[in-house]
């Protein structure tokens, strides 16, 4: 049985959790949960004890950058759809079990289905990255029927492990323009324009009607979305992804919708 949280927590490096606290605490106190989401900054060498703490205090929550590999490694169930992506972003106790799962799947299906709609089943998707969210991209391919992925990455090892276990849906791309190649959407996985306002792909690259999906979030829109827009594709950052991530784990947690619109409304 899953044991209702007593604490909330995000577990990470703090520059990935300045939005979140503020879209958790929102739904809870809409929810009327009196419980508030606290960011943790964990360094790696502490990741098992703070994982201990967190099973004595019946807590939940969810995790991102350094530690969702890791978290992986250490839970005692992982859903489905955890073990495909190989990462956790969510997780609970339940009968005594830390459980890992990975809502950032349903983040970016949500977000895909939103620019494509049906197109989404015949879709090629121009991966760029190839970590812990890249991963969750190709997961959510893998439930659009047809779609097919084509991955870049920096470096080029890692795009083909990524590749290697999805070989129904995923190839490696030898270069940016080969994965560009007949993309009706483009996918930026990589951290390019979270903190300043680089491009990772030129706008004058995307091919004409290619849909851009950044999974990179900032409060006001990041540059490469604006410009694509401006330029006459459909365009989403990653706002809508995160909201519906977080949407996704206070469900399992709780076991009740929050109010998406009140998360919506916290990030502003
Ligand atoms: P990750 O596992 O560390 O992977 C990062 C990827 O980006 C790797 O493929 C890496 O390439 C590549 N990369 C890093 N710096 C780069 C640079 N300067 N130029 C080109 N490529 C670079 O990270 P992640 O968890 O996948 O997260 C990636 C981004 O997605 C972050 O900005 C994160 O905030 C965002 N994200 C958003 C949501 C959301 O809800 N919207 C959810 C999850 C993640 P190498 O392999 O060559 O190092």
């Amino acid at each position: 049985m899953i044991e209702r949280p007593a604490r909330l927590v995000l577990l990470g490096h703090p520059v990935a959790q300045s939005i979140s606290p503020r879209i958790q605490n929102a739904a809870l106190r809409v929810a009327g949960i009196p419980l508030t989401y606290e960011a943790r900054d964990v360094a790696p060498e502490r990741l098992s004890a703070v994982l201990g703490e967190l099973a004595s205090e019946r807590a939940a929550g969810n995790v991102t950058i350094p530690h969702k590999e890791a978290v992986a490694a250490r839970c005692g169930r992982l859903t489905p759809l955890a073990q495909r992506v190989g990462a956790v972003n969510t997780f609970w106790h339940e009968d005594g079990l830390l459980v890992g799962d990975n809502t950032d799947v349903g983040g970016v299906d949500a977000t895909v289905r939103a620019l494509l709609g049906d197109a989404a089943s015949s879709a090629r998707v121009a991966l760029i990255g190839a970590g812990g969210s890249a991963a969750a991209v190709v997961t959510a391919a893998e439930g659009w029927g047809g779609a097919r992925v084509s991955i870049y990455n920096r470096h080029m090892s890692r795009a083909r492990e990524l590749a290697d276990r999805f070989p129904a849906v995923a190839t490696v791309a030898s270069s940016l323009a080969d994965a560009l190649r007949d993309a009706t959407l483009v996918v930026n996985s990589t951290p390019v324009g979270m903190s300043d306002a680089t491009f990772p792909v030129p706008i004058a690259s995307l091919p004409p009607n290619a849909a851009v999906f950044d999974l990179v979030y900032r409060v006001d829109e990041t540059a490469w979305v604006t410009a694509a827009r401006q330029a006459g594709h459909r365009a989403a950052d990653g706002m809508g992804m995160l909201v519906e991530q977080g949407a996704l784990a206070f469900t399992r947690w709780f076991g009740i919708e929050p109010d998406r619109g009140a998360m919506w409304r916290a990030m502003r």
